[in-house]
């Protein structure tokens, strides 16, 4: 494996997790990884596909992204080709035949064109295994879904014995475990690399009004200057309007949004990407497959839907490693919006829900890189020191005792209840669920009694985003302890809470934003 690294793709080593996801692989076995940009997902699969008899078929939705993988493989000596609907009749059949003949060590190929090939290409030609780059797009639950991947879970159904490997780098619980479902995957191994991005600082602003967030965004420009830099918005229209804004403040810049037509958009992302101009103000249309690794800053102009899309869209700074500044403006006005959007849309509880971690996210007391890393299953252990929460802490006292109530709550009920029966318990309420469950016989049945129901609320939020416990959402959102937790319910580990400051807790208040 050392070796075939080294010949084909000039490394010394792997990576964490590389080489564990290709033996994976090699033994015939499903997995999902999960790895930021620029972790190196694509030797995942390549490697295992030099390494193996027949053709690795990689699914990829992005044309461009797939022209810039062939191009790079063939330039290392690698046999690779692209069936899209970029190319013509005579390159295809050649490429076809290709295949059939066993030339190609990898085909990439569109989730169109793949189910399209599914019946005559597939049955002819020897499939080394499945990657599917991006799956992420397969969940409707995800940030980017894309209808045409969802057919391709019936490659498992045709091709039972070829090793699925689906890769993304963005996929909370929810939408990890619906790709597992959905693509049929069996037994799959889950790769989980760190997400943490320290390089990253993050700042939240609360309830700025327009001049505001213009002289926010101003200063940052000249914090940087000469430097790229990119502002999300949620609206076509505010796009728009604050490139005209920055414009008039002698900022060259540009946006971009999914109502221009092609063209203009390809010139605003070449003119980005070639340094033309500055700053792009975009909607989420903006960013996917751009490869730009010395963007210093990115703005969040309004409240993202989720932290998934947060996250991939702060991601896009500082690929390079150097410092790089994120900050995002939160406003009630952008939440019932968002609010809104979430409640009128098909998935209704699951954007909710996930509307909510983000509001949680802006709001928070502790630490925001835990809240992040948290939200993807990572436990930090100690605070980032480049978030600013971290740079102006909030007071904090040792609350072990409660988070220990709490804890021991969760585990006395086989970790079967959720956050309102949990508090509930912890305040000695005999409601009829609790009785019905016998709850009031436990232990720690008003083991809390003295903490307001809307302070244990508070609590358990600072809990949950210092990893403490999660939610099993796919089991009526149940509280389940981590291995944090359990440090801290036997007394290894001191919880640190936030002292609750009600005054404070109002979002129409500007206080220590
Ligand atoms: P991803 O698909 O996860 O965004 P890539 O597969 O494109 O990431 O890899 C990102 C960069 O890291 C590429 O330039 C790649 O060549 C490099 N890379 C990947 N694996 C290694 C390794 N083991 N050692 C050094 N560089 C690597
Ligand atoms: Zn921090």
């Amino acid at each position: 494996m050392i070796q075939t690294l080294k010949t084909y793709f000039g490394y010394d080593s792997f990576r964490p997790l590389q080489k564990e996801i290709i033996e994976n692989l090699l033994n015939h076995k499903d997995s999902l990884v999960l790895m930021p940009t620029g972790g190196g997902k694509s030797i995942c699969y390549q490697l295992p596909a030099l390494l193996s008899e027949g053709t690795a078929v990689v699914v990829s939705p992005l044309i461009s992204l797939m022209k810039d993988q062939v191009e790079a493989l063939r330039a290392n000596g690698i046999a690779a080709g692209a069936l899209n609907s970029s190319i013509d009749e005579t390159e295809s059949a050649n490429l076809r035949r290709a295949c059939i003949e066993g030339k190609l060590k990898l085909l990439y190929i569109s989730p169109e064109k793949l189910i399209n090939e599914v019946d005559y290409l597939f049955r002819d030609m020897s499939i080394s295994l499945f990657a599917i780059d991006e799956a992420h797009c397969i969940s409707q639950w995800g940030h980017d879904f894309r209808p045409e991947y969802t057919q391709i879970g019936i490659l498992k159904e045709k091709f039972p014995d070829i090793p699925v490997i689906a890769l993304t780098a963005t996929a909370d619980k929810i939408t990890r475990e619906d790709i597992i479902r959905q693509m049929h995957l069996q037994n799959p191994r889950i790769f989980i690399s760190s997400f943490d991005r320290p390089n990253l600082s993050l700042a939240v602003k609360k309830n700025y009004k327009k001049k505001e967030k213009i002289k926010t965004i101003l200063e940052l420009i000249d914090r940087h200057p000469e430097q790229s830099g990119i502002i999300y918005c949620l609206s076509r229209k505010k796009t728009e309007e604050i490139a005209e804004e920055l414009s008039d403040n002698g900022i060259n810049c540009a946006y971009y949004h999914a109502g221009m037509g092609a063209e203009k958009r390809n010139q605003a992302q070449e003119d980005f990407i070639n340094d033309r101009v500055q700053v792009v103000c975009a909607t989420i249309a903006f960013g996917m497959g751009i490869d730009k690794s010395n963007v210093r800053w990115v703005v969040h102009y309004n409240l993202p839907k989720s932290i998934e899309s947060f996250y991939q869209e702060i991601g896009r700074a500082g690929r390079d490693g150097l410092p790089s500044e994120t900050i995002l403006f939160y406003s009630l006005e952008d939440l019932i919006l968002l609010t809104k959007f979430a409640m009128d849309s098909k998935q209704q509880d699951i954007n909710m829900e996930k509307l909510n971690r983000m509001q949680q996210y802006a709001e928070a007391d502790i630490c925001r890189r835990r809240i992040l890393l948290s939200y993807f299953s990572e436990t930090a252990k100690c605070d980032c020191g480049n978030c600013d929460v971290c740079r102006n802490p909030r007071e904090r006292f040792d609350g072990s005792v409660i988070v220990q109530k709490a804890l021991s709550a969760i585990v006395r009920t086989d970790q079967q209840a959720g956050q309102g029966m949990l508090i509930d318990i912890l305040r000695g309420m005999y409601t009829p669920e609790v009785m019905n469950r016998g709850y009031d016989k436990l232990k720690t049945f008003g083991a809390g009694r003295e903490i307001p129901s809307r302070d244990w609320q508070d609590y358990l939020l600072q809990m949950l985003q210092l990893g403490y416990f999660e939610i099993a959402y796919n089991e009526k959102n149940h509280l389940k302890i981590t291995e944090n937790g359990t440090n801290v319910l036997f007394g290894r580990e001191k919880a640190m809470l936030v002292t609750i400051k009600r005054e404070e807790k109002n979002i129409s208040n500007r206080k220590g934003s």
